[in-house]
């Protein structure tokens, strides 16, 4: 089985990045909920949210956010930005979505 994250940065399964630096890859989410839907994923294997143990990485990941967030010129159209845990995760390999265009007035 193995991670399928970890597959994809190293590869085995081929993916058109969105976006890639050393420490970061983003690429479309396979089964998008809006327009548009990132996948925002360090490249190391932390498996959740409460691992996260680094705060340089956590402020990487927050200026690719940034970056992708003025890329799909999402400024001013709504936008959600999740990590799932504790059960509502389905890949055990952090990542972050972004999620919109929402609109103005999105509900949780
Ligand atoms: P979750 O772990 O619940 O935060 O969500 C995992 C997300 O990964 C889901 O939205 C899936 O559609 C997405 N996903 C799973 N496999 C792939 C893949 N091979 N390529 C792109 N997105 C994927
Ligand atoms: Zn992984």
């Amino acid at each position: 089985m193995g991670c399928i994250f970890c597959k994809i940065r190293d590869g085995i399964i081929v993916k058109e990045f969105t976006y890639e630096d050393k420490d970061v890859m983003v690429f479309p989410d396979i089964y998008p909920i809006k327009p548009v839907h990132l996948l925002i994923i360090p490249k190391e294997h932390i498996g959740d949210f409460l691992m996260v143990n680094d705060e340089k990485l956590m402020t990487k990941l927050t200026k690719v956010i940034q970056k992708m967030v003025k890329k799909e010129k999402l400024e001013d159209k709504g936008y959600r930005v999740v990590i799932n845990g504790g059960g509502a995760q389905a890949v055990n390999h952090l990542h972050i979505h972004l999620v919109g265009p929402l609109g103005k007035t999105a509900e949780m």
